[in-house]
């Protein structure tokens, strides 16, 4: 028997379904999950010491390759000078500062120690500053798993969502408005129907949790010319995106201007960071200064913070999005082109370094959309692309990420692998 599948089943016996974050349990595609020793660069390495090539990079903050010596020299060496003080460190306003010039919408930044915290303060944040109570999220996007945002989309196009979790009563998530992506007129209708009850909209201004899904055109600036009219703020949940579609995340290539936005994954480099930032006048809603409570035991962990900067200065070398926008164009065209050939009914796309492969005819703008990909399809080319290597998200509903260490060998040998498999699964 793999070592993988005796690890899980020991994992099984002590951890609710052997993992513990449930994506991981390849749930969606059966079968014992890889139980990863090492990762190098582009490469992970599981129980079975089988060597893969990574595309989902921790899910996302690995975009500079596993392990990268910089990234672990800075965290050995803050390592070394103590793990965690409860206290203020230099590293926090170092860090802050590196963000805050790098995403020109935030004045003020809170570090906290994941993105789901990061999304659930800015939600109290954003009610904390408007007195409103209500907040407009869109299906299919992800916010995190806090109760108010763990809402399945209703069927109308107004309905008030259902807690998508057992445990989330519905009182809980009363206030929580599900609009379908990309349907501005949904959101209109929204703000007339709760005039001055609108707290904010929160969404991920390109969604990478339905697989990936992108804005249409104008339906960002439309949400920025509703909020702005009606005195609610705009939160750009940009913990996937912030620094992975581009040195500004998704405001930057738009250039439209959130209120707030949400940030986690890169900017902790693989260690547990979040952090919410925007206007300083919002910012200091926030407890000392102002009436809204938010804490943290762990915020600003110096070690993640050493990782953080260590990742974000890599960034800053000339030429670095450019490269991993070539590395990912190169990985989705070539995908595509075999899949043509073999005639399977396939689409991908990208944006930066995140890309989305679909099963469908036609590229999803929504999650109703998004739903209609062939998912056995899916279950199909992902056994049959890690049996040959090649380790890419195990669910069709999450964006793949390209990192700099994901060379054109790297791509080639990828591609090479997909040949083989859209061939056979047209057999
Ligand atoms: C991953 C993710 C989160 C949650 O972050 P965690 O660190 O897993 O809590 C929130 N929003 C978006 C858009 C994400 O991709």
């Amino acid at each position: 028997m793999s070592r993988n599948t005796i690890l899980f089943e020991q994992a099984c016996r002590v951890i609710p379904g052997g993992v513990n974050s449930p994506v991981r349990a390849f749930g969606s595609v059966g079968g014992a999950p890889c139980f990863i020793t090492r990762a190098q660069g582009p490469y992970l390495w599981d129980a079975d010491d089988t060597r893969y090539i990574d595309y989902v990079g921790s899910w996302g903050p690995a975009i500079v390759g596993h392990a990268h010596p910089d990234v672990v020299r800075a965290v050995q060496e803050a390592a070394a000078n103590g793990l965690s003080f409860g206290a203020p460190t230099e590293g926090e306003t170092r860090i802050a500062n590196a963000i805050a010039k790098r995403i020109p919408s935030i004045e003020k930044i809170r570090l906290v120690s994941s993105g789901t915290e990061a999304t659930m303060t800015a939600i109290r944040l954003a009610r904390g500053y408007t007195g409103r109570p209500k907040i407009i999220k869109f299906e299919g996007c992800y916010h995190g798993h806090a109760d108010s945002l763990l809402v399945k989309a209703g069927s109308g196009m107004l309905t008030f969502g259902n807690p998508t979790s057992a445990g989330v009563p519905p009182e809980f998530i009363q206030h929580t408005l599900v609009l379908a992506y990309n349907n501005l007129d949904a959101v209109q209708a929204a703000f007339k129907t709760y005039n001055g009850e609108i707290a904010c909209v929160i969404i991920e201004p390109v969604a990478g949790n339905m697989n990936l899904v992108k804005p249409a055109p104008g339906f960002l600036q439309g949400l920025r010319d509703l909020c702005t009219q009606h005195g609610a703020l705009l939160v750009f949940d940009e913990v996937m995106t912030g620094f992975r579609v581009g040195p500004q995340g998704v405001q930057g290539l738009t250039g439209i201007t959130p209120d707030l936005t949400t940030l986690a994954k890169i900017i902790g480099g693989g260690m547990p960071v979040g952090a919410f930032g925007g206007r300083a006048e919002i910012m200091d809603y926030i407890a000392p200064l102002g009436p809204v409570y938010q804490a943290g035991t762990l915020s600003g962990n110096p070690v993640a913070v050493a990782a953080g900067l260590a990742t974000l200065e890599l960034l800053s070398q000339p030429g670095f999005y450019e490269n991993l926008e070539a590395q990912t164009q190169k990985l989705v065209k070539g995908l595509v082109e075999r899949a043509a050939v073999a005639g399977i009914t396939f689409q991908a796309d990208q944006i930066g370094g995140m890309f989305g492969m679909y099963f469908s005819a036609k590229i999803p703008t929504s999650y109703a959309d998004a739903v209609t990909g062939n998912t056995e399809q899916f279950g199909k080319f992902f056994h049959a692309m890690l049996a040959k290597g090649i380790y890419f998200a195990p669910s069709t509903f999450e964006a793949g990420f390209v990192s700099a260490a994901h060379d054109d060998q790297v791509i080639q040998t990828t591609l090479d692998a997909a040949q083989e498999v859209f061939a056979q699964m047209r057999r």
